[in-house]
């Protein structure tokens, strides 16, 4: 599987749970980050900041046993253009996996929206054998359209306030606490809202969401969800349509009766 966030710490915060339960079912992981995360810091120079970015987000992989990919793009620079659209679509070719997650098409901010349509144009072109990505990688096309499927951003809100509903919950309260450790890894921003906030607004705030998340899913399952992540697949036109992730995880995966 891979997972795939525009900048370093989005795939901890977004699907760091669903990643674990996927390495748990035998699953190789990998996770990228199209950006450097050059515009994380108000004291730091951008280069300097991304190198200690770097650093954070591999060590995050190395404890979930997930391999690390950093394509190189900077904040606030991600585009929807051919040279992006050829990049990721090397980064799918290289991985090949059957099981795709990033950004919502529509989220908070540019960056993750230009991911998500990298992302999903990566996943069609992938398995195109004459589109042509010779000059990052010289990989032979994927073998298949992957499941595609989007993060619920935090807040669950869209552009006007208006709630976004998921189409389904994933349980993850058994792997939490890795997904914490996971997240706690990217020191510079943890230390950066600490600094600002008075406090260890990093981790709680994604505490309090996935907290959330979970006490809609035990409301909806009739049983005690202590956390919980939230997703939609991507089901267009060539896409696969049918409940990959579901049947991989069925008992921890709890629909939303109201998106359908
Ligand atoms: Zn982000």
């Amino acid at each position: 599987m891979l997972a795939v966030g525009a900048h370093p710490d989005d795939v901890e915060i977004l699907c760091a749970g669903l990643l674990l339960l996927l390495i748990r079912a035998g699953f190789e992981a990998h996770v990228a980050m199209l950006s450097v995360g050059d515009c994380g810091s108000a004291d730091l120079p951008p280069d300097k900041i991304a190198a200690v970015r770097r650093k954070e987000a591999e060590r995050a992989c190395r404890v979930a046993g997930a391999r690390y990919h950093c394509l190189g793009f900077r904040d606030l620079q991600i585009f929807n253009d051919d040279v992006s659209n050829r990049r990721v679509t090397a980064l799918l070719r290289e991985v090949n996996p059957v099981i795709v997650v990033t950004h919502p098409p529509a989220d908070y901010m540019a960056d993750h929206e230009a991911t998500s349509v990298l992302v999903r144009n990566a996943c069609f072109a992938a398995a195109t054998p004459n589109y042509d990505t010779a000059q990052f990688t010289p990989v032979r096309r994927a073998d298949s359209i992957p499941y595609l499927y989007y993060t619920q951003r935090v807040e669950g809100l869209d552009l006007f306030g208006r709630p976004v509903l998921p189409a389904f919950y994933c349980d993850i309260s058994d792997v939490f606490e890795t997904k914490l450790r996971m997240l706690a890894c990217h020191e510079s921003q943890r230390e950066w809202l600490r600094r600002h906030h008075g406090m260890d607004e990093y981790l709680d705030e994604v505490r309090r969401w996935t907290s959330t998340l979970g006490e809609r899913a035990s409301v909806l399952s009739g049983r005690h969800i202590a956390h919980a992540e939230a997703f939609r697949q991507h089901r267009g036109h060539a896409y696969p349509s049918d409940d990959g992730l579901e049947l991989l995880l069925a008992d921890r995966i709890i629909p939303e009766p109201e998106f359908h």
